[in-house]
């Protein structure tokens, strides 16, 4: 890289068992803040964005959703090892719900749908992010805020150097 090429932040957006309605502000935050952040962001990994991503090292991962399958857990480790911050969006990756609401179906309603979780490989019980891996910040709400979403990438932008943090 050279001297005058603008560093930018390497960050993720993944989305796991959900309704994906933080994604959707993700993209409504875009509409205000893209013109700023496309200099000094490098999306490696955001699939509402690209059509092109990458498992690669990141400064930060958003993580919105539940964790309710062998393979999602695979996957946020993974996340995990390849980012500096892990950020969990919205009540669904913070405490599993309302994403996690079979956790509390009674023994019939359980049995009806065991075969499902058979076939699809799902977890006994649904998991919160933190549930599998270290989180270093929470973005609660059903869904995210913006402001404060806006908030957390200014911190991130700041604390590894990348451009003025926003304030808006
Ligand atoms: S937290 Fe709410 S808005 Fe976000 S994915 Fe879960 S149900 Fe949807």
């Amino acid at each position: 890289m050279s001297s005058d090429e603008q560093k930018k932040l390497r960050v993720g957006w993944f989305t796991f068992t959900c309704c994906e309605d933080s994604t959707v502000v993700f993209t409504e935050v875009l509409n205000d803040h893209w013109q700023e952040w496309r200099k000094l962001i490098d999306f490696v990994h955001a699939r509402v964005l690209q059509k092109s991503n990458k498992m690669a090292e990141m400064d930060v991962a958003f993580i919105e959703g539940a964790i309710s399958s062998a393979d999602h857990k695979k996957r946020v480790e993974e996340i995990r090892q390849l980012s500096k911050w892990v950020v969990a969006v919205g009540a669904c990756a913070v405490s599993g719900m309302p994403s996690a609401q079979r956790n509390n179906f009674d023994e019939k309603a359980k049995q009806e749908i065991s075969f499902i979780l058979d076939r699809f490989s799902h977890l006994e019980k649904v998991l919160s992010v933190k549930d599998v891996v270290k989180v270093d910040a929470e973005l609660p709400g059903c869904p995210m805020d913006p402001g404060q979403f806006v908030e957390v990438v200014g911190k991130a932008l700041d604390h590894f150097g990348v451009g003025p943090a926003e304030s808006k």
